[in-house]
């Protein structure tokens, strides 16, 4: 038997590296796809899976907090007003953590600091992210 020329060798490896791309982003999809069902037919399971991914926490974790916190925004103390376009229920408060041990979306689990409405999570993000941005505020309001 001959031996395959270079370019025959290429096709082959191109031909595998097809495969395996499109075989990739078949699982891709298959995740996605799998992923979106949970999140309607299963929104608990869904919701343990997004809260170990993202803060690395449990649901015992997440429900210990709100207890804590009597079931209130840690900053101003009031529940949460964004409402599940779906469900048409108050939706969870969101996790934060502290950006100096995490930055990004992302926590380690240790650095969880509380459960906080969204309205507070953005001005956590702000002041998290704009130097000085507090006192600015604080200047602009009159104190
Ligand atoms: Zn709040
Ligand atoms: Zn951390």
């Amino acid at each position: 038997m001959a031996s395959k020329s270079p370019e025959a060798l290429e096709r082959k490896r191109k031909r595998f590296r097809d495969w395996y791309n499109k075989n990739r982003d078949t699982q891709l999809i298959i995740q996605r796809a799998r992923a979106k069902a949970d999140r309607l037919t299963r929104p608990l399971v869904y919701w343990a899976k997004e809260l170990w991914k993202l803060y690395r926490i449990t649901p015992d974790k997440y429900n210990e907090l709100l207890v804590r916190q009597n079931y209130v925004c840690a900053i101003c103390k009031e529940s949460e007003r964004a409402v599940n376009p779906i469900t048409k229920q108050p939706k969870r408060l969101q996790v934060d953590h502290n950006h100096k041990c995490c930055p990004g979306r992302t926590s380690c689990g240790k650095c969880v600091r509380g459960l906080v409405c969204r309205i507070c999570n953005e001005a956590l993000v702000k002041a998290d992210s704009s130097k000085n941005w507090i006192e600015n505020l604080q200047t602009y309001i009159g104190r």
